[in-house]
């Protein structure tokens, strides 16, 4: 279904300049264009199970999508990703469970929309273009439908949006990776689907690129208003470009929600190492509760006797010189107010603007490790004082879920 808008570009006076662009070509101060909108769907899975013979890669996956949403998809290795998005596009089937585009149902027990007919744009870590087709024509690859010339002018002016109009007659192999993103963005986008699916867009550009590439993939997302699920390995990646982050794992979706929230709330010992590095100090529970350096805490849920894990994000210990009483990090609404304990530096790594310290504290049977400004000079041996909110802690029952 394509959109009956026209796809008009407003051009920007002055178009910015992109890593790896030289403005040597005449062409290249041709300004590039701003997308129009397109129409926004829904997605939704309904209970999705994928099996591949004994084993089951999807174990019912519900999620729902908002139209004009960007939701990243985050996970280990071989916890069903891309089997998710290729159920989405159409390209696999699920075994079980419903797949709905605008609450209309594209696959289920009952009907099976193919990938043609869905609406949807992929686009894959490889970029995958076609070595024998020029540019232009990858990117007016999707639009085969179009009278050629109409094809032509579409596939140009998104080749323009992207930055690379300059190089529509030549082929893909004269372009540089991050070049090669943008023609397979714009190949993706040109048809205007109400639903984007990427497969690890950026695993195949370096991290300066990546940085640029995904601010323009997500300006040009927001144009379109394309409804977008965007697979990553990376939680930062997900981060910054998600309206919420579904992080699955074996099959199954743990938690879903907004950078914050999952940073805050991870929910899963498992989620929480995803979003920060932390220190887990286990702790045996009594009378619901666990007694620690840092105060007593809550630990609901947990059978006494049993083990609870106290989770310290290393970003989240406070170190100051030993007379500092209280160098900051206390919740005002937390009636036990912070301690300094005594501490000593064990070990320092420089990690450039930050030190990753590994600290012996009062009270804890193993060192925590730290992350402070480098700026500080720390040195191992030196005397500190340690300050750990325990507003700002976490605890987890021995088998990972959250107890408070
Ligand atoms: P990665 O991040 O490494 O790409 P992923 O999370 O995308 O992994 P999937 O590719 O969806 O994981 O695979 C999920 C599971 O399904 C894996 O165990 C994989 O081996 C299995 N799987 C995927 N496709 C097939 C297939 N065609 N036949 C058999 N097993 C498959």
């Amino acid at each position: 279904m394509r959109a009956a808008l026209t796809f008009k570009f407003p051009f920007r006076a002055k178009p910015p300049r992109l890593p790896g662009e030289t403005h040597a070509n005449p062409a290249a101060s041709v300004p590039r264009g701003r997308a129009a909108a397109a129409f926004a769907a829904s997605l939704t899975f309904d209970a999705v199970e994928r099996r591949y013979g004994q084993d089951k890669a999807l174990k019912g996956v519900s999620l729902a999508i908002a139209p004009g949403e960007v939701v990243c998809l985050l996970g280990p290795s071989g916890c069903g990703k891309t089997t998710l998005l290729r159920i989405a596009s159409g390209i696999e089937k699920p075994s079980r469970g419903r797949v709905l585009i605008n609450d209309r149902e594209v696959a289920g027990p009952e009907r099976f929309v193919p990938p043609e007919e869905r609406s949807v744009g992929l686009m894959f870590q490889d970029f995958a273009l076609f070595p024998h087709l020029t540019i232009l024509e990858n990117v007016a690859f999707g639009l085969r439908q179009l009278p050629k010339d109409e094809a032509r002018r579409e596939a140009l002016t998104i080749l323009a949006r992207v930055g690379l109009e300059r190089y529509a007659d030549g082929y893909p192999q004269i372009l540089s990776g991050g070049q090669q993103q943008r023609v397979a963005l714009a190949r993706a986008m040109v048809p205007r689907p109400a639903v984007m699916l990427m497969d690890e867009p950026f695993s195949g550009l370096d991290v300066q690129l990546r940085d640029s590439m995904q601010e323009e993939t997500l300006s040009l997302l927001r144009e379109t208003r394309a409804t977008s699920l965007i697979v990553t390995h990376h939680p930062e990646e997900a981060m910054r470009l998600g309206d919420r982050i579904a992080v699955m794992r074996d099959g199954l979706l743990v938690k879903v929600g907004t950078a914050e929230d999952l940073y805050r709330h991870p929910g899963e010992l498992f989620v929480a190492r995803m979003f920060s590095e932390i220190n887990e100090v286990p702790y045996k529970v009594s009378k619901g509760v666990i007694s620690t350096p840092i105060g007593t805490l809550p630990a609901p849920g947990v059978a006494q006797g049993e083990t609870a894990v106290l989770c310290i994000r290393e970003r989240g210990i406070v170190l100051g010189m030993p007379d500092e009483k209280k160098p900051g990090g206390s919740n005002p609404s937390d009636s036990s107010p912070t301690r300094a304990m005594a501490g000593r530096v064990l070990d320092v790594k420089f990690l450039g603007d930050v030190a990753l310290l590994e600290v012996g504290v009062q009270g804890f049977d193993r060192p925590l490790r730290a992350r402070a400004r480098e700026l500080e000079g720390w040195r191992r041996g030196a005397e500190v004082s340690v300050v750990i909110d325990p507003a700002r802690v976490l605890v987890f029952s021995a088998n990972g879920s959250e107890t408070r």
